[in-house]
């Protein structure tokens, strides 16, 4: 009968759903947990002038060291932060950390000019972000222009009258200003020049395919050109070759992020890395 089946096709749904929500609420009672634990640790990714040469700065990157699960990227569990509103805190501690990070690299007299932090749709849509990054830097002492934000398209798209009230209250503090994965959205650059941003960061995605695929470097060639004559700072994310750095650099980039130069590290070995390329402070991170 009909309703057999239908029985029986429910019956197996009902016990798939119940293995997702049983994941699903374990991972967010995690989650919930994670901070007050200190489960959660920002690796950092340095990005370098075109030549190679300077550092210029580190981007922050959140993991979750997981009693069972390990290391957890963040695609695995930002998601989940956003729809339950625990992207809120732990966007804070990240700010928080990353801000307090700068000032014990600059006592130690490593130089890292400037950090980059991520920020989600839901922290940006709040009005509490401009009194966070306000008490950050009034409690850390880290001057204002070496603290980066980076926002997504998607975030100026929703509501493009806050996002320009809230970038320009941001701008008066003294933080610069990047919009992440520049290319996947679907704004413009003419868009984009509405709001007060300093750096462009072209998506991995364009990266990816250089110097061969055709397509892949005429379009990375042309945002280049036009974000440089809009006066934005270009960023390439996911720079893994010599070839593509090379590319890039003759496109007009100024500065490159990705695994070519390092991969995100931990504390500990970012500091052996910056100590390796100032051979006088090599004593210093021992
Ligand atoms: P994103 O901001 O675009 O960060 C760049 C991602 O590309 C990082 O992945 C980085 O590890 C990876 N990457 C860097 N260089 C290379 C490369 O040469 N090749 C390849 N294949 N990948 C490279 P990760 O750390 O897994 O972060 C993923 C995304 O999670 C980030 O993308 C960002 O959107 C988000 N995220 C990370 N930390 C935070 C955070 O503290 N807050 C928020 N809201 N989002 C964060
Ligand atoms: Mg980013
Ligand atoms: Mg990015
Ligand atoms: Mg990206």
């Amino acid at each position: 009968r009909a309703k057999e089946a239908g029985k029986n096709t429910y019956q197996f749904f009902d016990a798939q759903m119940n293995a997702q929500t049983f994941e699903r609420l374990l991972m967010e009672s995690g989650l919930r947990q994670a901070l007050e634990r200190q489960e959660f640790e920002l690796h950092y990714q340095p990005q370098l002038s075109c030549d190679g040469q300077r550092l210029e700065g580190v981007e922050a990157l959140l993991r979750w060291r997981h009693p069972q699960l390990g290391l957890v990227p963040p695609g695995r569990f930002i998601p989940l932060a956003e729809e339950t509103g625990l992207i809120k805190p732990i966007g804070a501690w990240v700010l928080r950390e990353a801000c307090h990070q700068m000032v014990a690299w600059d006592k130690m007299g490593l130089c890292v000019p400037r950090l980059a932090v991520n920020l989600s749709a839901r922290q940006f849509e709040q009005q509490t972000l401009l009194n966070e990054v306000n008490d950050v830097l009034a409690v850390t002492g880290l001057a204002a222009s070496r603290l980066e934000l980076e926002i997504t398209e998607s975030m100026l798209m929703h509501n493009p009258q806050e996002a320009v009230s809230l970038l320009r209250e941001l701008k008066a503090l003294g933080v610069k200003l990047s919009i992440d994965d520049f290319g996947t959205g679907y704004s413009s650059l003419s868009t984009l020049k509405r709001y007060p941003l300093d750096y462009l960061k072209v998506d991995r995605s364009f990266v990816e395919g250089l110097p061969d695929d055709e397509d892949s470097a005429a379009i990375t060639e042309a945002i280049i050109a036009m974000a440089r004559k809009l006066k934005f700072t270009v960023i390439a994310e996911g720079v893994e070759t010599a070839a593509q750095s090379v590319f890039l650099a003759n496109a007009g980039c100024a500065i490159l992020q990705g695994y070519y130069y390092s991969r995100p590290l931990p504390v500990a070995q970012l500091q052996q890395w910056l100590a390796a390329r100032q051979p006088a402070l090599a004593e210093i991170v021992r």
